[in-house]
């Protein structure tokens, strides 16, 4: 699960991190008065969405006069702001936070994320601050410095003094890095996040180190223990696909091809979109309908997928253990008649009860083409669909 930059940062001030000062606003009327409030002669006006990247997307403004303050902030709220996170339709802006302006002397960066290669935790640290880190990992990568922790000590003093020191930190900020590095590795710990990341993090003319973003993402199988982040949640930022699927205990994940995949079991779905793609096609999607698919949930399934104007055709492709074909076959049939299926539809099913489960397609007298092997399911949807 993502939260906002201005929900992030209220997460960091709890751990000691600096932050500047910022008031979040629905409105441009708010954003305006937010700027009064707060005092001084420039402020940062940022839209506040789910994806990175807002910079330079123009989504993020600094203004020089209270005329300004209101002239960005009308020009951001609405605005569909797209960035290389957002994908080429972008993200509808629908909230903003006004802060006061920062004095940037440096800007570093610094986050803490789960490293799978060592299954650690990492504290990673780049001089080359405000840039794209994925752009600096592959062009020079010998400017992000790395220190692995140790879950029984966490991150130490003299790691993070090391990892300051390393970017390029002024002996007189170090202290105050090295707090701020602490209370991101704990802030990162105790959220059960998986990525807290702050790009840029910034040197002041005055020598305070300060965090002017704030990315989170975090582990959802967590998120049962940790109330206050769960309130966060912000259902205007998800897919809504993906949210309405969640409503019926489906895992699906929206993909950009045009063959839906109706599977039972995580691995198998992931079998199914690679044979998918080795047949030559993509798939729309990955859907998991899990151990106890009723007709209800494989009629929803049905629909969530068909809501997507690309796919051409659908691949039903089912192991029957607990889960019985005949009941996937009902399911199956009567999803067809509800939504009046007008797309080449493949199943394939193996196991329990699999000829009556195969009877009950035939006896239905819809299109249904049927599929023995994976091989023979994805042959026929590439050739229906192509
Ligand atoms: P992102 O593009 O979504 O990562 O949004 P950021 O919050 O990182 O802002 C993008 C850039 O705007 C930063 O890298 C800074 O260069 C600039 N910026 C943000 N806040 C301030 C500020 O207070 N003063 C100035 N001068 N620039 C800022
Ligand atoms: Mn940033």
């Amino acid at each position: 699960m993502k939260i906002h930059e201005y929900q992030g940062k209220e997460l960091l001030k709890k751990f000691g991190v600096v932050v500047p000062r910022g008031v979040f606003c629905p409105t441009v009327d708010d954003a305006v008065k937010a700027a009064e409030t707060l005092g001084g002669k420039i402020w940062v006006v940022k839209a506040q969405i789910h994806a990175g990247g807002r910079g330079k997307g123009g989504g993020v403004k600094v203004a020089k006069s209270l005329d300004e303050v209101r002239e960005y902030a009308s020009q951001i709220l609405g605005m569909q702001l797209v960035t290389h996170q957002t994908g080429p339709a972008g993200q509808k802006v629908r909230r903003l936070l006004i802060e006061e302006g920062a004095d940037i002397r440096k800007e570093y960066y610094v986050a803490a994320l789960t490293d799978r290669a060592s299954q650690k935790v990492v504290m990673m640290a780049s001089s080359e601050g405000g840039m794209n880190i994925e752009e600096v990992a592959h062009a020079t990568p010998e400017k992000i410095l790395k220190a692995f922790i140790d879950p029984e000590d966490g991150l130490s003093d003299a790691q993070a003094a090391k990892l300051a020191t390393g970017i390029g930190v002024p002996a007189e900020s170090v202290d105050c890095a090295v707090a701020t590095l602490k209370g991101l590795y704990n802030c990162y710990m105790q959220t059960d996040a998986s990525l807290a990341e702050i790009n840029p993090l910034i040197l002041e003319g005055n020598g305070d180190i300060k965090a002017i973003d704030a990315k989170f993402n975090f582990d959802s199988n967590a998120l049962y223990r940790q109330p206050e982040i769960m309130a966060y949640r912000d259902l205007d930022e998800e897919d809504p696909d993906e949210l309405e699927a969640s409503k019926f205990d489906l895992s699906y994940i929206s993909l950009d091809g045009n063959i839906g995949c109706l599977v039972n079991g995580a691995g198998l779905a992931m079998a199914t979109m690679d044979t998918i793609k080795l047949f030559g096609a993509e798939p729309a999607n990955f859907l998991d309908v899990g151990g106890g698919a009723t007709t209800e949930k494989v009629t929803e399934a049905f629909q969530i997928m068909l809501r997507n104007p690309k796919v051409k055709g659908i691949l039903v492709n089912i192991f029957g253990g607990i889960m019985r074909c005949d009941t996937i076959a009902t399911g199956v049939v009567a999803a067809a008649r509800e939504t009046h299926l007008s797309v080449p539809l493949v199943v394939r099913m193996k196991g329990t009860n699999e000829d009556i489960g195969k009877q009950i397609l035939s006896d239905s007298g819809l299109p249904i083409i049927t599929a023995d092997s994976m091989a023979d399911a994805a042959t026929k949807i590439v050739a229906a669909v192509s």
